[in-house]
């Protein structure tokens, strides 16, 4: 994780041949450094896969955030300039604050208002890239056209455990901040610099704005996030106008509803540091509730003092859309996993529960039981891990024991590549 960047960085002279020196064709002609963190052969694998494919289709998440949508239009708008025929394919529609990206210079097809015209464009793509997301049920209806379509996939995604059996060549980064900081990795490790523009530039940048919380969570702790940010801005991109569009746009509904469910909702539990905010349908309903409408509430009651881990639980139509987050030392996607079948980041993580909101809200009540109080955050959890018979195999720096995770081939990586 971070970690692990920093020592290189810090360890090594930037002339050390550890840092590969990167030229990155900016207006100001000017270069950058960053690290060169992909293997060759995974990009040599990529291009190879491209070469071949003519027409070329690019999908994100279901609810796509900024990241999904800003790191699946880049990658769309730089095909385009290598002369594919590139496409996006959303499952479902953008939340409102995130439309006016998707309203510039590429539409994205969104399947569950246009299923023929998706499932054309994927039953005809020769390769299909799935980004910011790991499994097929993160996708919904759009995997009954993505699982059975006779392109490969490519993932490039930033979850843990990647379901590998489905994509032909897989790049997985965990530890990156983003699916956007992978993207922006990729084109300049293929050299596709020059077909970096101000559109692809500001769908990059949204992508690393919001999945780092405007670069606050500590997922943006590598210094060479800041290389990135840094090249981003030559392009002519108001970070301003991103930030107050994508992060700090809301209806009076939307203002209103997160104040019923601050005032109202929330419940903390001291002793075990937790805050849990409810919303059922009908308050949704009272609210005139929209899709994005409660983007950031679970982040909130972490700003007490005290709180350090935060679950939101949300009606929606078809699941109680669970939402966790907490502070550095403790983990919720392991807790989301356990008890609410979904997974995530570390310390941002979501999930579904399928049943009655009471019946979620015991599951929490059993969660919290089974969890040893108070939950400590100030140091490592693996006690209360042990105890919940949860496996970590994180190290200490944030290290996964294998060195699998950062994908590869499902030929290659059998053959020991
Ligand atoms: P959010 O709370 O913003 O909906 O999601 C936070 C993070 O948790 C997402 O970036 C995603 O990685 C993960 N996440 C959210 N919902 C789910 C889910 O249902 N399943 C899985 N596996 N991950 C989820
Ligand atoms: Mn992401």
């Amino acid at each position: 994780m971070p970690q692990k960047y920093k020592k290189i960085l810090y360890n090594a002279p930037l002339k050390s041949k550890k840092l590969v020196i990167l030229r990155v064709e900016t207006k100001a002609n000017e270069m950058t450094t960053i690290k060169n963190v992909l293997p060759e052969w995974q990009i040599e694998r990529l291009e190879k896969m491209l070469e071949r494919a003519r027409s070329v289709v690019v999908t994100c998440h279901l609810s796509p955030d900024g990241d999904a949508i800003g790191s699946s239009l880049a990658l769309c708008g730089v095909l385009r300039r290598l002369g594919k025929y590139a496409n996006v394919v959303l499952p479902d529609q953008l939340p409102l604050n995130l439309r006016f990206i998707a309203e510039e210079e590429i539409r994205p097809v969104v399947y569950s208002m246009h299923p023929n015209h998706a499932s054309v464009l994927v039953e005809r793509a020769d390769l299909v890239f799935c980004l910011d997301y790991n499994s097929m049920h993160r996708i919904d209806k759009l995997a009954e056209v993505i699982e059975p379509c006779r392109a490969p996939r490519i993932l490039i995604d930033h979850h843990e455990d990647p379901e590998t059996e489905l994509f032909k060549l897989w790049m997985s980064y965990p530890e990156m901040s983003s699916t956007c900081e992978l993207v922006y990795r990729i084109i300049v490790q293929s050299g596709w610099q020059r077909h970096i523009d101000r559109f692809v530039a500001r769908a990059l940048y949204l992508g690393l704005m919001t999945d780092t919380g405007n670069f606050i969570h500590d997922n943006s702790e590598n210094p060479e996030l800041y290389y990135i940010v840094a090249d981003l801005l030559r392009y002519d991109i108001d970070k301003g106008e991103l930030y107050n569009r994508a992060m700090n746009t809301f209806t009076e509904n939307a203002l209103r509803l997160q104040g019923h469910a601050l005032s109202k909702k929330m419940e903390l539990y001291p002793d075990h540091r937790v805050a849990l905010i409810v919303l059922t349908a009908a308050e949704l309903e009272e609210y005139d509730y929209h899709k994005g409408d409660t983007e950031g509430l679970v982040n909130r009651p972490l700003s007490i003092p005290g709180v350090t881990w935060s679950v939101f639980m949300r009606e929606d139509k078809r699941c109680v859309k669970v939402s966790m987050r907490c502070e550095k030392g403790f983990r919720v996607d392991t807790l989301c996993a356990r008890y609410f079948n979904g997974g995530g980041h570390e310390l941002a993580a979501g999930g579904d529960f399928f049943g009655p909101m009471d019946d979620a809200v015991a599951v929490f009540h059993r969660m919290l039981a089974e969890l040893p109080a108070p939950v400590a955050c100030d140091g490592d959890n693996d006690e209360i891990f042990e105890k919940l018979n949860i496996k970590t195999d994180i190290d200490n720096e944030g290290n996964k024991d294998t060195d699998t995770r950062h994908g590869g081939d499902s030929v290659d990586a059998a053959c020991g590549m």
